[in-house]
């Protein structure tokens, strides 16, 4: 039998110092083109000896174990930071805060400057708000924003016969020596009309995300959607992420099980993709 939730958040947050600190260390060597989850979908990159983090969030701020990193001298190598949205999974305030004295710039959506703003003042010259469609490169990292799908059809329609429910959120293309790694982040309406024309990828990023409520669903409600819309990306590689995330409820926490699912269905629609399930403290190769 599985073991009972409880148990196995209790067991991730006695785990997670060993697994923070293994991953700050692999980080700050120098070494091939790597991301690491340091938790369930945020990430620290390092690629062509560049560094930088997308939606940084330790386990600890987001379920309020006791265990305090230093955090400002784990991230004193780190080139840039990237922020895709404003939930708490994804925006971790302490830590962001804690690094804010490294010189270094941020990329912040416009929808996010204030709830920025409230927490840190960084200086103006640190602060690159990208524009959707509109190509910016650091530190000869290549970013290219857009707009994200975090926006969810839900039952109760408005006069209009929709309703949304959502944050804004970009999505973010890296790419760098000829490679090419998309983040389309948090996903909540699988519309392939709503799928930029982004050519050949090396390795998409996908957020598992199966229906609200719909965890302990068999099968899970937006399986087949959430499988065919990451499928036409022209991908080599779908990483599965945003797995294991102990601040959501069982209804809404996808876990291995999930991801198992996912994986056994894409490999029935398409023969060529690669793909592979991460959680927090892996580490998976761009090459
Ligand atoms: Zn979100």
């Amino acid at each position: 039998m599985d073991q009972p939730i409880e148990e196995k958040r209790t067991q991730a947050v006695l785990e997670y110092p060993a697994i923070y600190k293994r991953v700050i260390e692999q980080w700050k060597l120098e070494g091939e083109d790597t991301f690491w989850l340091i938790y369930s979908a945020n990430y620290l990159f390092r690629f062509g000896g560049v560094r930088w983090a997308v939606d940084p969030v330790i386990l600890s701020s987001r379920i309020q174990a006791d265990f305090p990193p230093h955090l400002e001298e784990d991230f004193e190598k780190v080139d840039f930071i990237v922020l895709t949205h404003r939930h708490s999974d994804h925006l971790d305030k302490k830590l962001l805060k804690e690094i804010s004295d490294i010189n270094i710039p941020w990329v912040v959506p416009e929808f996010m400057l204030d709830e920025v703003n409230k927490i840190i003042h960084l200086p103006d010259h640190r602060i690159i708000v990208p524009t959707p469609g509109k190509h910016l490169e650091i530190s000869g990292i290549k970013i290219l924003a857009l707009e994200g799908s975090h926006w969810e059809k839900t039952g109760d329609l408005n006069a209009q016969g929709i309703a949304l429910h959502g944050v804004p959120a970009y999505s973010y293309l890296f790419e760098a020596q000829n490679k090419r790694w998309f983040i389309p982040g948090d996903t909540r309406t699988y519309d392939p009309k709503q799928i930029p024309q982004l050519g050949h990828l090396d390795g998409l990023i996908a957020h598992v995300w199966l229906g609200r409520n719909g965890a302990l669903k068999d099968p899970p409600p937006l399986l087949d959607k959430f499988c065919e819309y990451f499928l036409r990306f022209y991908s080599s590689k779908i990483v599965l992420t945003h797995l294991d995330e102990w601040g959501r409820t069982e209804s809404d926490l996808w876990t291995n099980h999930h991801a198992d699912v996912i994986t056994q269905r894409i490999k029935q629609k398409s023969t060529s993709v690669t793909v592979i399930s991460a959680f927090t403290g892996d580490q998976v190769s761009m090459q």
